[in-house]
């Protein structure tokens, strides 16, 4: 997921417009900065590039997520369903609203399952939260088909998957929303920073209200001008910097970082294959896969294990997910034991009371399919020399 790895004249020409004016903020300033408005075509740009109707730019992919949810009216005494295999903003934006996660299993796609996720499915629940994880596709379809059966909301966590495409439609369009994040290990980077897309006019505009104090936006649309609030927001708004940049990585979205990890991931899947039993990761569309990663199953926990340590020994380690703790739900020890910053425990507890119990056991499905999963992350820039390294790596391993 390397945005990083491709900086360079590009961004920095963008990044000049804005130093030029010497007006580092999204909104007002309409005299000195000459036409330059950064964060809004990055805006303009994204949706058009998504084939979706708007885009909110803010702070970061898990701003993006927390942002949404409040939009989406999520808050105190509603549950969201989100995956066990995700990176921890998921749930902790779930939180920040009040809301309670609930975790449905994964399967071969180490993304939800829409049957698991239909059994979590209560009366309360009023979001599911589908992670596109490791730059692949999640059962999008079957599980938009589910919730619109009960009338619930779906809002794609594309943070990891920018670019990706299911029969062509953008991961992200599926759902009432879907958030994206350019942090530092993402496929593409503004520093820190994130998107929320919608086709949703009236969504977007309690979005583009909420992260920028609740300032009324109505009277000048994607802008600010009004002198009322419908609602208390907060600020989640980006800068100029970060958008210039994201203009610039998005033009090589597509053509450089997404075109060469094709290539590598095609390389070094080769590669893997002569691991014994090895059987990689279900990739649903992998024309519109954004192949960051190369996952793939072996027999056994234990296999991966003497696998990794002689990939390891040559030099070429991989992600042994079960043993991740970002990423895997028992391995989320402070959700676990309820840990939060709050005297009283809130949200997890309220009133003294735990309001919900996460057992690490809880999910076996996930457990049987991340535990024996390894994964290698796919760079822009994957050197000759290196790829034959880790050839060499794997045929080593399969003797394991
Ligand atoms: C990175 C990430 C986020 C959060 O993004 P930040 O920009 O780091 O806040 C949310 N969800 C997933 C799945 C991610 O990988």
């Amino acid at each position: 997921m390397p945005g990083f790895e491709v900086f360079g004249k590009e961004e920095e020409k963008e990044i000049q417009d804005v130093l030029k004016t010497g007006v580092l903020f999204r909104y007002e300033f309409a005299n000195e900065r000459q036409g330059v408005y950064k964060v809004r075509t990055f805006e303009e740009k994204f949706a058009a590039f998504c084939g979706t109707g708007f885009a909110q730019a803010v702070t970061s992919g898990t701003a993006a997520l927390k942002v949404a949810l409040a939009a989406l009216g999520i808050g105190p005494g509603d549950e969201v369903i989100t995956q066990s295999f995700t990176f921890v903003a998921t749930w902790e934006a779930v939180l920040e609203v009040g809301a309670t996660p609930v975790f449905a299993e994964v399967d071969a796609t180490m993304n939800m399952d829409p049957r698991d996720l239909e059994k979590k499915i209560t009366a309360k629940s009023r979001c599911i939260i589908p992670v596109h994880m490791l730059g692949a596709q999640a059962r999008i379809k079957e599980i938009i088909a589910i919730a619109d059966k009960h009338g619930i909301p779906v809002l794609e966590d594309t943070a990891q998957s920018a670019g990706g495409r299911l029969g062509g439609k953008h991961l992200g369009t599926f759902g009432a929303c879907g958030t994206f994040s350019f942090d530092s290990v993402k496929t593409m980077t503004t520093g820190e920073g994130g998107m929320i897309i919608t086709s949703d006019g009236d969504l977007w505009r309690a979005m583009s209200e909420y992260h920028d104090h609740g300032h009324d936006h109505a009277p000048n649309p994607g802008g600010r001008g009004g002198e009322k609030r419908r609602f208390v927001g907060s600020n989640y708004r980006m800068m100029e910097i970060q958008g210039a940049i994201g203009l610039a990585q998005l033009a090589k979205l597509d053509p450089v970082i997404i075109a060469a990890q094709k290539k590598n991931k095609a390389a070094l899947k080769e590669a893997a294959a002569v691991l014994p039993g090895v059987q990689f990761r279900e990739i649903l569309d992998e024309t519109g896969d954004t192949a960051t990663h190369l996952c793939f199953f072996l027999d056994s926990a234990e296999h991966c294990q003497r696998v990794n340590k002689i990939l390891a020994k040559a030099g070429c380690a991989a992600t042994c997910f079960g043993a991740n703790t970002w990423h895997y739900y028992p391995k989320w020890e402070h959700l676990i034991a309820g840990a939060t910053v709050s005297r009283d425990g809130w949200p997890l507890t309220t009133h003294g009371k735990r309001r919900y119990i996460y057992d690490p056991a809880a999910l076996p499905q996930s457990a049987a399919y991340i535990e024996r999963c390894l994964g290698f992350q796919l760079p822009v820039k994957l050197s000759d020399e290196r790829l034959a390294q880790m050839g060499e790596a794997l045929k080593k391993a399969a003797r394991a």
